[in-house]
């Protein structure tokens, strides 16, 4: 999840909660929204022959095209009323800001309605990873993120969450990136929004992103991580549709009175809720659960906190657990800083010495507000 700006004089009282957004502004149906048997029946209503549906599939998700042009083994006439009803442009690019020497990227999406979302390319010596939008906003309200601070707009749509995907998985194909030609190997739904807040929308995009190609993207359902505040029954209901997918909870802080405030949904759920929920997650994929831990100056940085951390961690998850550190981006206007670096040494210090693995998070793409919690959308 996102970290960024807060200011420190806002009072933090009656957050609203918004857990599903208006459907006003969802794009036309699209591929992508469509499970395989729905694409067939979806073609068969336009009276075309069922194996269109399969050689759209196989443009959209292997060659990773949505240029009609390309698709010279659809007569012309069918290829036209195909793409129209099928295949709408969602996304369109208003810009895309590189750092890190080429190796971050950027990308500013404008959706049919004018609704603006980013996702982010990172590539690595080992793998390149994007992190994805499933909402245009975000209405959890957490006061030092970026996002948080505009509100949510509006859920995305499943196939405007794929279209990220492809689109990215173009650019490594086509060896647009400094490194030449590679594979999207990774999917993090860090983004802007809550994609546990468009439950149904984000598990359909993670099954279009990990079915073999070309029912999907076909990348591997263990390199794709779902990221929530802790919306502890949708955690639940995510473990059951048993797949392989890492979770990442956005912790912060391991006690309710200040994660009360720090993410404002931890009123309705608390940690100890949050947490058995993450467990349930983990005995049901047997995956580790990662915690994301944002550390700010003079917050959550506290030795206590950090043995407290450790303490509660090892009871809900013993074993099954992961503690990425996320030093604090700065963002416009926030009076919130990152812990200076001999306090974060010691905060994962002792998580570690409380038996419970901890890291920091390489942290990418600060200069063009790529980084988490800095994901605004601004046109
Ligand atoms: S849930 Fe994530 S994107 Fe939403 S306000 Fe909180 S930190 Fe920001």
């Amino acid at each position: 999840m996102l970290v960024g700006a807060w200011d420190t004089g806002q009072v933090m009282t009656a957050l609203p909660l918004v857990f599903d957004a208006p459907k006003r502004g969802l794009p036309p149906r699209h591929l992508a929204d469509l499970s395989v048997a729905e694409r067939a029946a979806a073609v068969a209503e336009l009276g075309e022959k069922p194996f269109r549906a399969k050689q759209l599939s196989n443009h959209y998700f292997s060659r990773l095209t949505v240029d009609p042009a390309d698709m010279t083994d659809i007569p012309a006439a069918s290829r036209s009323r195909l793409v129209e009803s099928l295949m709408p442009t969602l996304l369109t690019e208003v810009r895309a800001l590189e750092a890190d020497r080429g190796a971050t990227r950027k990308t500013l999406w404008r959706a049919h309605d004018g609704t603006l979302l980013e996702s982010v390319l990172m590539r690595y010596p080992d793998r390149a990873t994007l992190c994805i939008s499933s909402q245009a906003g975000c209405g959890m309200a957490c006061p030092f993120c970026a996002t948080g601070q505009g509100g949510l707009d509006r859920n995305l749509s499943t196939a405007e969450i794929v279209d990220q995907v492809r689109s990215a998985a173009a650019v490594m194909r086509d060896g647009t990136m400094p490194g030449g030609p590679g594979r999207l190997s990774n999917i993090v739904f860090m983004g802007m929004g809550e994609p546990l807040a468009n439950y149904k929308r984000v598990v359909a995009a993670v099954r279009r992103i990990t079915d073999p190609a070309p029912g999907g993207l076909g990348i591997g359902q263990r390199s794709v991580t779902v990221s929530t505040v802790g919306l502890a029954p949708a955690i639940r209901k995510l473990a059951d549709e048993k797949m392989q997918v890492r979770l990442a909870v956005s912790l912060h802080t391991p006690d309710d009175e200040l994660r009360d405030t720090l993410v404002p949904v931890n009123n309705r759920w608390s940690v100890d809720e949050v947490l058995s929920a993450a467990r349930y997650y983990a005995d049901t994929s047997g995956r580790r659960v990662s915690i994301e831990y944002a550390l700010i100056r003079d917050i959550n940085d506290q030795p206590w906190r950090a043995e407290l951390l450790a303490k509660r961690l090892r009871q809900h998850l013993g074993q099954l657990v992961h503690v990425n550190v996320i030093p604090l981006n700065p963002t416009p206007g926030s009076k919130w800083d990152a812990s200076p670096k001999p306090v974060e040494r010691e905060f994962v210090r002792l998580v570690n010495a409380g038996g419970v693995a901890c890291t920091v998070r390489d942290t990418r793409g600060q200069d063009i507000a790529a980084a988490c919690g800095q994901l605004a959308a601004e046109g």
